[in-house]
């Protein structure tokens, strides 16, 4: 059976809430109306609260059902009006949107501090907790159950009510002091900017870089430390006295020699300091422990070793990469020494030298109908999916299409919507996210519905939309995401599809990528939007060769960055602690060469000190030795080989309702090889 929202046909008049009539119950976007969400959500709030509240009140024994079922069966109004509006807020966002989120977003930060602050709520999932072992759960059960008892200890549910006191005032300093980092760094981003009078020194730089810096009147260009604009000044300029200014300003954002008003130093100081009170009260040795204890690398030491043996391999690389630059000054007669402010230069003339892509070369065989249509083919060998577009099924924006996947008994499995191009209502980036989540419980059986959303390159005129290589890789990466939300099979909702450990989703997604670029694949979407005629031999070969490109440089900057931010959050005791003279330590520790930087110093890593990703870095490089790990398989047994598929198709479904780790080996037979990712980046 079917049941999409599962709305009980109570006259529901709400236009966001109303029972939808169209296929699979699928949101009817044009029946919304604006002023309805505020009231769907006041609706949502308080049908969850009231079913929250039964919850605690219901004087029965603690059960598996009448605690745990009935917590992940709650709340359905709210979160249908939520996962449609947070959607649209992103795609389709106007000045009403925003004014409804902010609505919103303080009534829903309230119900959960409702929610885990309550004692009483804590007791029954405990009770169950401490005798988890006699209540006959099944695997994804004992899961469900431990992340619900380990977000409220987490939370400091286990703590006294001194503690909890300590633990909100260490919190509220927390929030207060990364907001302090951000602001202090988008400051010092704005007051740096690199104006140019004369002509002459803009030598070097392409024509399209300098008119977008180029001034109303034409008599000075602008260049600002926003990446579009300092990075190709870095990589073209010939100034080299310039290209010095705006790198040292580019990553010394933050970090001010006077300690001005904009200097971030003492905020990260503050930051370390109280997160690791936080995770000493909590029971943990440093905050990379506490951060650890709940990611598929569980330990800080699994995610060292994990990064040091990517690292010599890299630097090794790094070193060569700079001698070869050094070369190519030395021949040009530029009569220096490559720094850091050359890097991009010098790489940017190698470049051109050795691998002469342009996009014009590549875009036309990258259609993106084409490109999708690969994409879905892919799927099709692989996990024996069908994608059928469906015109009845509503969409929110005339450029959106909609698609039924199905499995290979025909049966449905999901809805898939595509949104590809810019708007102004909508933001930057890619990404994929769910109109509704799969669940399978309570006799209740709804299948997802899934959306990417991007920003390509538009059609224009007469010609189709053309994507270039690494547009082409995104649409890839984002399907990855859409199958592993298209295809589980869970039963609790808060362990389907995607929601499984930060440090393990993105394998899916990056995998689905290696399918995009592989030669026998290619071509077989690749195809010239005039002529039809599959992309050259010698093409794929240029684009495979480039692909190792500059690879000591990018991993070791990465690595870098992943090692600083693991080994900032391991420190025992920051009473004299300073993050430049730390990074100076560790570098000399690690032996990073002079001429590279730390991808994000300190006082700019704003993932780091600037929200919720602390702790977080090395899982970039942590779910890509998986992906490289798991494709090698593929590679060895062949990139569509049945069987192979089928043990990948099972780690797609399982979403977050089984060990991740012992599944992985369970498929590939062996624990995941770091060596797999070197290979890939043609480091070994
Ligand atoms: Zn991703």
């Amino acid at each position: 059976m079917l049941t999409q929202f599962a709305c009980t046909p109570d006259g529901e008049t709400n236009s966001i809430l109303k029972e939808s009539k169209a296929p699979f119950g699928a949101p009817e976007f044009g029946n919304f109306k604006i002023e309805d969400y505020k009231t769907a959500f006041d609706k949502g709030l308080e049908e969850k609260r009231k079913e929250i509240a039964a919850i605690i009140r219901n004087s029965d024994e603690p059960t598996f059902a009448n605690t745990i079922d009935a917590l992940e069966t709650s709340g359905k109004k709210l979160t249908k009006v939520s996962s449609i509006f947070f959607n649209l807020n992103e795609s389709e966002n106007t000045p009403q949107m925003t004014e409804i989120e902010e609505y919103a977003v303080p009534k829903l930060t309230e119900l959960s501090g409702y929610i885990y602050m309550n004692d009483t709520l804590f007791n029954r999932i405990r009770t169950l907790h401490d005798k988890k072992e006699s209540l006959g759960l099944n695997e994804e059960q004992s899961i469900v159950l431990d992340n619900y008892y380990n977000s409220f200890v987490r939370g400091g549910a286990l703590l006294n009510a001194e503690e909890k006191a300590t633990l909100l005032d260490i919190d509220t300093k927390l929030g207060l002091a990364q907001i302090k980092f951000n602001s202090n760094l988008l400051a010092d981003n704005k007051a740096f900017k690199l104006v140019i009078t004369d002509k002459a020194d803009l030598a070097g730089l392409p024509q399209n870089i300098i008119e977008a810096a180029a001034s109303e009147d034409g008599t000075s260009w602008v260049f600002t430390l926003d990446k579009p604009s300092c990075i190709p000044f870095m990589q073209y300029a010939d100034n080299r006295a310039l290209r010095e200014k705006i790198y040292k300003a580019y990553y010394g954002r933050g970090n001010n020699n006077n300690n001005n008003e904009n200097d971030n130093k003492a905020v990260i100081k503050e930051i370390l300091q109280l997160r690791q009170q936080k995770a000493k009260l909590l029971g943990f040795k440093s905050y990379a422990h506490f951060i650890l204890d709940e990611k598929m690398a569980k330990t800080p030491e699994a995610a060292l070793d994990l990064l040091n043996s990517i690292w010599e391999p890299a630097v090794r690389r790094a070193a060569e990469e700079r001698d070869e630059l050094q070369k190519i000054a030395d021949r040009e007669g530029a009569g220096i020494k490559i720094e850091g402010w050359d890097w991009f230069y010098y790489t940017e003339k190698l470049r051109k030298e050795k691998y002469a892509l342009n996009d014009e070369t590549i875009t036309p065989y990258f259609k993106l109908e084409n490109v999708l249509q690969g994409a879905f083919d892919c799927a099709t060998k692989l996990y024996d999916v069908q994608f059928v577009k469906r015109e009845d099924i509503p969409v929110y924006h005339p450029e959106v299409t909609a698609y039924e996947v199905l499995d290979s008994n025909g049966e449905h499995l999901s809805i898939f919507y595509t949104d590809f191009f810019p708007r102004d209502t909508k933001r930057q980036g890619a990404w994929m996210t769910n109109f509704v989540e799969q669940r399978n419980i309570c006799g209740e059986n709804v299948r997802p519905m899934v959306v990417n959303v991007c920003n390509f390159t538009a059609p224009q005129g007469d010609t189709p939309a053309l994507l270039n290589i690494d547009e082409t890789r995104t649409l890839f990466h984002e399907f990855g995401h859409a199958l592993h939300g298209m295809l589980t099979q869970t039963h609790y909702p808060s362990v389907s599809g995607t929601n499984v450990k930060h440090d393990f989703v993105e394998l899916f997604s990056q995998i689905n990528e290696k399918w995009s670029i592989h030669p026998d694949v290619m071509p077989t979407f690749a195809k010239h939007y005039r002529t039809g005629e599959p992309i050259p031999v010698s093409l794929i070969e240029k684009m495979q060769q480039s692909a190792h490109f500059n690879s000591g440089f990018e991993t070791t900057e990465l690595v870098a960055a992943a090692l600083l931010d693991m080994k900032m959050h391991l420190i025992e005791d920051y009473s004299n602690f300073n993050c430049n003279e730390y990074e100076d330590v560790l570098r000399k520790e690690l032996g990073l060469i002079d001429e590279i930087e730390y991808r994000y110093r300190s006082t700019n890593f704003s993932h780091v000190f600037g929200g919720g990703y602390a702790v977080g870095y090395y899982a970039y490089l942590w779910a890509e030795v998986l992906d490289c790990d798991a494709f090698e398989l593929f590679l060895e047994k062949g990139i569509f080989d049945p069987e192979t598929a089928r043990g990948f198709k099972n780690l797609l479904e399982m979403g977050g309702s089984k060990d991740p780790m012992r599944e992985y080996k369970d498929f590939r037979g062996a624990n995941p090889d770091p060596a797999a990712l070197l290979r890939a980046r043609g480091l070994i």
